[in-house]
């Protein structure tokens, strides 16, 4: 297995901002997984699988905890049924490469989510979504190792999951899912197309940024909370509330941990004071 040592874990988060990890695994089979689970265990450790790190933030410091990128684990096995075709990728394939496939075979179900800059693992332990759908709506089945080094095979009515939660957070590690999509009438390319269009415009994907930063509450979108209460493109030294997106936190070039934890509690205070309402983190800090 690839193992790195003092790494910058910055550069392993899109908003570009950690401390140092003593060491990152890179597991390339189910073996390597569970290895690092007992090895979690045994040492009394945090077992903390990253994918693309685009909703993360890591904190300052140095890490001893047992950190594993999933960016080895690529395997893809693609069969049809029918117009059915089940797309089965391990946790470590980008949604770019989905992309690739779903456009190739103008496969449908998938071109809402297409622009999530996510793993497959990430994607499925956030339940990612986008444009009204989620990935929940095209998963199949999911295999699973638990903290406990099972491997279970899931099919999705037997997985709990809700709105950017699912049961796998902080839970083992999502080694693969499958996915059913069905083959198109419509232009695919044209449509996923559209939908990158439509985030260009309205995300800041010129800076460094972990995404949304808090969950979207039953009332309303996080980002309209936070631009009535005058945080839009309001910043902290380096990290702020993007001014395209007001839940986008943004890296303008050397943000720290510190201020990105000043600014989301002083969103919170004011969302709080102006509305009564509690908003909760989407973005993971890690270790
Ligand atoms: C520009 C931008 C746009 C975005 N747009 C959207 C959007 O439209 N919709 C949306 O839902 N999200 C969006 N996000 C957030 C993010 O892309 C998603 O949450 C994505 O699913 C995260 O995937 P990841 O591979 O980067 O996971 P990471 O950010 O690396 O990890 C997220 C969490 O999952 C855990 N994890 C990662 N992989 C595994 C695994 N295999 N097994 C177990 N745990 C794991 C990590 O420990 C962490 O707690 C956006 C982010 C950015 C930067």
């Amino acid at each position: 297995m690839i193992i790195k040592k003092n790494v910058d874990l910055a550069k392993h988060s899109t908003i570009r901002i950690g401390g140092i990890a003593e060491k990152i695994y890179f597991p390339q089979n189910i073996e390597d997984i569970k290895f690092l689970l007992k090895k979690a265990n045994q040492e009394n450790k945090k077992f903390i699988p990253i994918g693309i790190g685009s909703n993360v933030i890591f904190k300052d410091g140095f890490h001893k905890d047992i950190f594993v990128s999933t960016h080895y684990l690529k395997g893809l096995n693609i069969t049809e049924k029918g117009s059915y075709v089940y797309i089965e990728a391990e946790a470590g394939v980008s949604f770019k490469e989905l992309v690739a496939i779903v456009k190739r075979l103008n496969l449908e179900g998938f071109e809402n989510l297409s622009g999530i800059p996510a793993s497959v693992g990430g994607a499925i332990v956030m339940n990612a979504g986008a444009f009204g759908s989620e990935i929940f709506d095209i998963l199949e089945k999911v295999y699973w190792i638990d903290n406990d080094r099972n491997l279970r095979i899931l099919d999705k009515k037997d997985i709990s999951y809700s709105y950017r939660w699912t049961q796998f957070q902080n839970n083992g590690l999502v080694f693969k899912g499958i996915f059913k999509l069905k083959r198109s009438n419509k232009n695919i390319s044209e449509l996923i197309k559209k939908h990158l269009l439509e985030r260009k415009k309205k995300q800041p994907l010129n800076l460094p940024t972990g995404g949304s930063t808090f969950k979207n509450t039953e009332r309303f979108p996080a980002g309209y909370l936070l631009e009535k209460s005058g945080l839009k493109g309001f910043r902290i030294g380096d990290v702020g509330f993007s001014e395209k997106h007001a839940n986008f936190t943004v890296n303008y070039g050397k943000g720290s941990f510190k201020d990105f934890i000043k600014l989301i509690n002083l969103a919170k205070e004011r969302v709080k004071e102006r509305f009564g309402i509690d908003l909760e983190l989407e973005m993971k800090i890690l270790p």
